[in-house]
């Protein structure tokens, strides 16, 4: 599972967790002294808009499974099969 650092402390990563009605969320390893949290699965790659350090799966009836940034709200379809790992298609941003 690829590493997501949180926005908050940014050394920190993000864990699957679950509340006590067994519903998973996704929140700080340093919970409770770092309280940010998510419905909505972290993944590994930055806004394309903002450089936000990562996006949020979200998944519609209509469109399927996309990402959305949760800074800016920028909306990208999910890559298909993009290996975060490889970087010779890393694009410098402008
Ligand atoms: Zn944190
Ligand atoms: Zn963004």
């Amino acid at each position: 599972m690829a590493r997501i650092t949180c926005p908050e402390t940014t050394l920190d990563e993000i864990t699957e967790k679950q509340t006590r009605g067994r519903k998973l969320f996704y929140g700080c390893s340093k919970y409770p002294k770092c309280d940010f949290a998510s419905w909505d699965k972290p993944v590994e790659q930055p806004c394309p808009s903002c450089n936000h350090a990562f996006m949020v799966e979200k998944v519609s009836k209509k469109r399927g499974e996309f990402l959305r940034c949760p800074e800016c709200k920028h909306e990208v379809a999910e890559a298909p099969d993009a290996s975060p790992k490889d970087s010779t298609k890393s694009q410098t941003p402008a």
